[in-house]
């Protein structure tokens, strides 16, 4: 499946969720979810169904791959990675996901939605422990440090995603230092310290079948 490059909102509409694709515009009073809170189309003010077992477990998946921006193969790499990995799988899923480079720029404020922090980190302009890294899917390790380059430094859209960064907590698992541009690792993130509303369990069971 190529990449989707369709319009982000009808993504959260599509999951009965603010996934937060957009960056400002999520925070303003033009989120098309809050304006319009049903799934777009044709049919997408008729009267609800309950979904099924399957479609919930469907929708939880599609949610949670949509929040990170990947694709199902992708997503699917990292579910058999948390199988294999000690623990609950769908925390451990939840987990790798979180330490993915992209989602770190983002979680310290550093860029305002996933898609920017992609293409920030693709055009090499973070380090990690001083050297250089373009791999959006680059996985942070207890005692990284992510640093944005010296000459990054002056990139309109970080100094602004950084000025907006108080809108959304900072996890526990970061400590960022903004006057910087540095976030440095301290723990591994665990359940507790996703804020999304995710029920990992339903997306288990979906590809656990
Ligand atoms: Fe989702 Fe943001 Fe669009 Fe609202 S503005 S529907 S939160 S992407």
């Amino acid at each position: 499946m190529a990449r989707y490059t369709g319009p982000v909102c009808r993504l959260c509409r599509r999951e009965d969720a603010q996934l937060y694709l957009k960056g400002d515009r999520c925070f303003s009073g033009k989120c098309a979810y809050e304006r319009r809170p049903y799934p777009p189309g044709q049919h997408g003010q008729a009267r609800k169904r309950r979904p099924s077992y399957f479609g919930q477990q469907l929708r939880e998946k599609q949610k949670v791959k949509r929040m990170y921006g990947l694709l199902e193969k992708q997503f699917r790499g990292y579910y058999y990675k948390a199988t294999r990995m000690k623990g609950v799988t769908g925390e451990n899923l939840l987990s790798l996901l979180e330490r993915r480079l992209d989602n770190v720029v983002v979680r310290s404020g550093m860029a305002a939605s996933h898609a920017e922090a992609r293409q920030l980190v693709r055009h090499g302009h973070f380090t990690v422990n001083g050297r250089r890294v373009d791999i959006p899917s680059y996985l942070v390790s207890m005692g990284d440090v992510v640093e944005v380059r010296e000459k990054s430094r002056k990139i309109q859209k970080i100094i602004d995603a950084l000025a907006n960064s108080d809108r959304t907590p900072t996890p526990a698992w970061l400590e960022v230092d903004k006057d910087k541009f540095v976030a440095k690792v301290t723990a591994l993130p665990t359940r507790s310290d996703i804020a999304q509303d995710v029920d990992e369990q339903l997306i288990v069971e979906l590809y656990s079948k």
